[in-house]
């Protein structure tokens, strides 16, 4: 049985997965992504992984590998945000040279197309066409799949969906603007909507479980809080939900979906999150569009990325 290598870069960890024809992970392990050094440094890392793993590439059919940025169509790495260090890189180049692989046999792309990519072909995605994979995490991302290939635009950076204005008079987002979705419904974006419920409600029970440590407040807690009644966490919930749904209904309105996949850190929250920003969504979108999408939580979470890689490794490498 053939087998091929996934690898996942990530911001905080580098995962890596030796995966079967069947989409089953023979080997997994991660490891810190390093801070420093570049992408020297996580080649390095990554042959210390396969070391640990015991993997030879030799016994490897194909890689795919996910960086957390831009990936142009020659597989050049545009200043990934999260990796000190990189700049424009030729990561392709990279690996081939560090580790005598071939060049025609490694896949390059932006990680929320390979979250997408594993969705669609053994999760939630269900092989529906249109799929729209919207990841809420640290950040906003996510991927439109047009019968199953991820939508490029000109240069392959298409599909920013974290970079949908929702509320211009919101706070200002990485990219400059006010009121993006990443600026509203990410990790960060949740937890600076709590402060300002919480600066005019000191009866929070919030305030009890911070217990002084104020920069312990995550979306968990608010959601432990909510589900306790909590009246500042519920209106933290009722406001994410609106964004979300609001954001869902563009989608909607865009690209005509039959199914939308939610992952990400934030997706944990569940049906108290994500069924009320359905109900929204399905309103607010013209009727004729909205009639028979599905709105669905990812069936991946951590494993989403290394598995779509080696999947797409699989797929191009058998074409
Ligand atoms: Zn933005």
């Amino acid at each position: 049985m053939k087998k091929y290598l996934g690898v996942d870069i990530g911001g905080m960890n580098t995962k890596v997965a030796l995966v079967d024809e069947n989409c089953e992970i023979i080997s997994y392990a991660l490891g810190d992504t390093p801070i420093s050094g570049g992408p020297q440094a996580e080649i390095a890392l990554i042959a210390e992984i396969l070391k640990y793993l015991d993997i030879s590439l030799d016994i490897v059919h194909s890689v795919g590998i996910g960086i957390p940025g831009p990936v142009d169509l020659k597989g050049v790495v545009h200043n990934p945000p999260n990796l000190n260090g990189w700049g424009n890189v030729g990561f392709k180049k990279l690996f081939t040279e560090y580790f005598k692989y071939p060049a025609d046999s490694i896949y390059i792309d932006n990680d929320a197309n390979f979250a997408a990519i594993a969705e669609y072909t053994i999760g939630s995605g269900a092989q529906a066409d249109p799929m729209i994979m919207l990841t809420l995490g640290t950040g906003v991302g996510g991927s439109v799949l047009i019968n199953g290939s991820p939508i490029r635009g000109e240069n392959g950076f298409a599909g920013e969906l974290g970079h949908i204005v929702l509320n211009p008079d919101g706070p200002r987002c990485g990219c400059g603007r006010r009121g993006c979705a990443e600026a509203l419904i990410s990790h960060t974006g949740i937890v600076r909507t709590a402060w300002e419920i919480l600066r005019k409600d000191k009866g929070s029970i919030i305030w009890g479980m911070l217990d002084g440590e104020f920069g312990e407040l995550s979306p968990k807690i608010i959601e432990n809080a909510a589900d306790l009644g909590d009246p500042a966490a519920n209106k933290v919930l009722d406001i994410t939900a609106n964004y979300l749904g609001s954001l869902l209904a563009d989608l909607i309105n865009i690209f005509n979906p039959e199914r939308i996949v939610i992952g990400g850190g934030i997706s944990r929250w569940g049906d108290a999150l994500i069924n009320p920003a359905r109900k929204i969504a399905v309103k607010n979108a013209l009727k004729h569009l909205a009639k028979n999408v599905k709105i669905v939580r990812a069936k991946f979470y951590r494993k989403a990325g290394v598995l779509g890689a080696a999947i797409i490794a699989m797929k191009k490498h058998s074409t």
